[in-house]
C-alpha cells in the first residue's frame, strides 16, 4: 500500500503546482489518489530520497567523521549524503567522502542497500546505497560537515547509529 496523501511527508504536501501555481486538486491518477494540476495536468508523484554511505579503507582500519550537522550532531559516522539530481549512488560516495573526510576515494565496490524511514521525519523514506573503497588521495581532515575525523581499526569500531550504516557495515564484514 502506497501513503496516502495526508500521510506524505509535510515537506511533500505541495499545494500549487511547480509549473504555473495553479491551487493542486486531489484525485485518482493510475489507480491511486494524487495531488494534480487541473490547469497544465501535472501529476506528483512524490520519490524516496536516495542516498549513499561508504566504508573507506585507510591506513590499516576505518574513516570514520564526526557530523557537525543536525540531526545527530556528534556523533560519529561513516561517510553519506544524498545523490543529487545527475548523480549515480557511486559518484554520490565519492563526493561525500572527500567532503567529510578530505579523502579521495576509489576502487568504490556495492555493499548492499536499505529501505528506511528518515531519522529527522519518519514519514519520508530514504533508500541508501552502501559501498565499500580506499582512499587514494587526498589528505584526511576535518571539513565544514565534520567536526573531527579518525581511523579506526575494523575490529575496535564503535556502534553505529545509523541502520543504513549498520546494515552496510555488516555487509562488509561478512566479506560481501
Ligand atoms: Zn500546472
Amino acid at each position: 500500500m502506497l501513503p496516502t496523501i495526508d500521510e506524505y511527508p509535510a515537506r511533500y504536501q505541495y499545494r500549487f503546482c511547480p509549473l504555473d501555481a495553479t491551487l493542486l486538486v486531489r484525485g485518482l491518477v493510475h489507480d491511486c489518489e494524487r495531488l494534480y494540476c487541473p490547469q497544465c495536468g501535472w501529476v506528483w508523484y512524490p520519490l524516496p530520497q536516495i542516498a549513499a554511505t561508504v566504508i573507506i579503507e585507510y591506513q590499516g582500519g576505518i574513516v570514520l567523521a564526526q557530523r557537525a550537522l543536525p540531526p545527530d550532531a556528534g556523533i560519529w559516522h561513516l561517510p553519506i549524503g544524498h545523490v543529487e539530481f545527475g548523480e549515480t549512488p557511486e559518484a554520490a560516495a565519492i563526493r561525500e567522502a572527500a567532503e567529510e573526510t578530505g579523502l579521495i576515494v576509489g576502487d568504490l565496490r556495492f555493499l548492499t542497500y536499505e529501505v528506511s524511514p528518515s531519522y529527522a521525519d519518519p514519514r519520508m523514506p530514504y533508500i541508501v546505497f552502501g559501498f565499500v573503497g580506499c582512499a587514494i588521495g587526498g589528505t584526511l581532515h576535518p571539513t565544514a560537515e565534520s567536526t573531527a575525523v579518525q581511523v579506526v581499526p575494523l575490529a575496535d569500531l564503535p556502534p553505529l547509529k545509523w541502520s543504513s550504516q549498520q546494515k552496510t557495515l555488516a555487509a562488509y564484514r561478512a566479506g560481501g
